[in-house]
């Protein structure tokens, strides 16, 4: 079983970047996920930054007998917000989503947020050194970290932007304007929105090689609650091939650790199968060792941030 966290790129030589490679394997680590913000992270060269370039370090990492993988923020970029002709995702009022803290969520109907999916997939296709792809944001926006997670509002939170209600309409042939119209046709919308995300998936699957891993990150939600809220259909992801990664942050959301074990009895039992790789965070060495030991249940783990001792 393969134990893994996510790393930040650092700056540091080739020299000093192996150094921690062997202390990343002798804390018991497997592999190492390089998160990846945008094409900017992957593109440059950034020499004069003392930073090794985005490839060189997963190349090194694989060649040092570990396992890489990278984490895509999909739908989400602070980046984007700076475009004048950017327009944020929209909650079921019309009104526009302003960020107020460090989430910037993208529509996945956006074509500018589709531009830059669809960029970014095509930069880290076919790289041979990849083992994972983690794919973070991948979804209708829900800001889990900050709302509610017994979903009382029966109505998904977002999206109701000119995209995504111009491209539903055009899929059940009438002109929807309204939200009232929507909600009338809650069983359709709420159908289309999982297709659009099987459509994005499936041009990751057809881009990168089948060797690679797909995870998807869901929000600590209840399975029922899933599709509903953010457009993912967990069965149906696993059906596609894809790992799941429940994201069991209990510090952000103020839990204890039987929430994470409550949470992970429901996944193993209505998913039944050994597809998942649920993300932790945790806060000391005894939160560390009790999580390590759920590692040989999964199929993996990945853990952020990084123990202190790193
Ligand atoms: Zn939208």
């Amino acid at each position: 079983m393969a134990l893994y966290f996510s790393y930040n790129q650092k700056t540091y030589s080739e020299r000093q970047f192996n150094k921690q490679l062997e202390r990343v394997k002798s804390f018991g680590f497997d592999g190492l996920f390089f998160p990846v913000a945008n094409a900017n992270t992957i593109g440059h060269s950034t020499k004069e930054r003392k930073i090794l370039p985005f490839w060189n370090m997963i190349a090194q990492a694989k060649s040092a007998g570990l396992k890489t993988g990278i984490k895509l923020q999909c739908f989400q970029n602070r980046v984007l917000y700076q475009n004048d002709s950017f327009t944020p995702p929209m909650n079921y009022l019309g009104v526009t989503y302003v960020p107020k803290s460090d989430y910037y969520p993208v529509c996945p109907n956006n074509p500018d947020g589709l531009k830059t999916f669809y960029n970014i997939t095509d930069l880290i296709a076919n790289n041979t050194f990849l083992d994972f792809i983690y794919l973070e944001h991948f979804r209708f926006p829900f800001y889990w970290e900050k709302e509610e997670l017994d979903i009382q509002n029966r109505i998904p939170p977002f999206c109701y932007c000119p995209f995504c209600v111009t491209e539903f309409s055009s899929v059940v042939g009438e002109i929807i304007s309204t939200g009232e119209q929507i909600q009338s046709m809650m069983p359709e919308w709420l159908e289309w929105r999982t297709e659009v995300m099987f459509s994005l998936l499936s041009y990751i699957q057809e881009k990168v090689p089948n060797s690679v891993q797909i995870i998807v990150a869901l929000p600590p939600l209840s399975l029922i609650d899933l599709p509903f809220t953010t457009g993912q259909l967990p069965q149906g992801l696993i059906e596609e091939g894809c790992f799941l990664s429940p994201q069991l942050h209990h510090k952000v959301k103020a839990k204890n650790l039987a929430w994470i074990e409550d949470l992970l009895d429901q996944y193993q039992l209505d998913l039944r199968i050994r597809r998942l790789i649920p993300s932790f965070e945790y806060g000391n060495a005894e939160e560390f060792e009790y999580l390590a030991k759920l590692e040989k249940k999964y199929s993996g783990i990945i853990f952020c941030p990084l123990p202190d001792a790193m």
